[in-house]
């Protein structure tokens, strides 16, 4: 039977790809630089390969926040502050909370069902998420919220999942299962962790050695899933 349900934000609950969009283009725009589609979807390219070098251990936290617009800038051959670009993204950002389909009628349904407890999970800044959170009106929900850099450590990361499981009272993994869409920090990090693992795998993208115990493509499939672990 599960009990704690630990779910993923960013491209699970709110659509963390079009608020990046809406940003970057807006970053650039108020540097006076040019901004075409392409140098959005690079951007987006560079960034998520920041970030994985971050679950590696490859990079710190500041590093991928300036180091992301440094390598675009490079790439690009801009003449442009990294630190400037990051210091307008980062509010930018923050205000951005478009929800995924079916993300706040899932919600509501775990409010009307009861019977689980929603943890959420989530790599992050708290400038960046704390707002977005609170924006979205989504707080209320969870029984507690584990933004990476206050934890500590970052899924996939053992510490990460130690520092989240410390806080929930009579914690057993055996009860716990984590929802997110990504198999490199959300799948990987559960099954480090000993919990059960499902990916909401949106695009129904092919597996390759690293499957989740569960998969769901629509949010709609979530409740009924948990329902039917004994
Ligand atoms: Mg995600």
């Amino acid at each position: 039977m599960i009990k704690n349900v630990f779910l993923d934000l960013d491209d699970t609950i709110l659509d963390f790809q079009k608020g990046e969009r809406k940003a970057i283009g807006l970053t650039f725009k108020k540097m006076g630089l040019p901004c075409d589609k392409e140098t959005v979807e690079r951007y987006i390219e560079i960034n998520l390969s920041c970030w994985k070098a971050l679950e590696r251990g490859e990079m710190t936290k500041d590093e991928v926040l300036i180091g992301r617009f440094s390598m675009l800038f490079e790439e690009l051959s801009v003449d442009a502050s990294p630190t400037e670009a990051q210091n307008i993204y980062e509010p930018l950002l923050s205000k951005e909370h478009d929800f995924l389909p079916g993300a706040e009628e899932l919600l509501q349904a775990f409010e009307t069902s009861g019977k689980y407890d929603l943890y959420m999970a989530t790599n992050g800044i708290p400038t960046v998420q704390k707002p977005r959170i609170a924006d979205s009106g989504i707080g209320k929900y969870f029984k507690d919220i584990f933004i990476s850099e206050e934890i500590g450590s970052a899924k996939p990361n053992i510490e990460y999942f130690k520092g989240c499981f410390a806080r929930i009272t009579d914690f057993k993994p055996e009860e716990t299962i984590i929802v997110g869409d990504s198999l490199s920090s959300d799948i990987k990090g559960g099954k480090n962790a000993g919990i059960l693992t499902c990916h909401f795998n949106r695009f129904n993208t092919p597996y390759g050695e690293l499957k989740p115990d569960y998969t769901i493509t629509d949010l709609s499939e979530l409740i009924p899933l948990l329902d039917s672990i004994k």
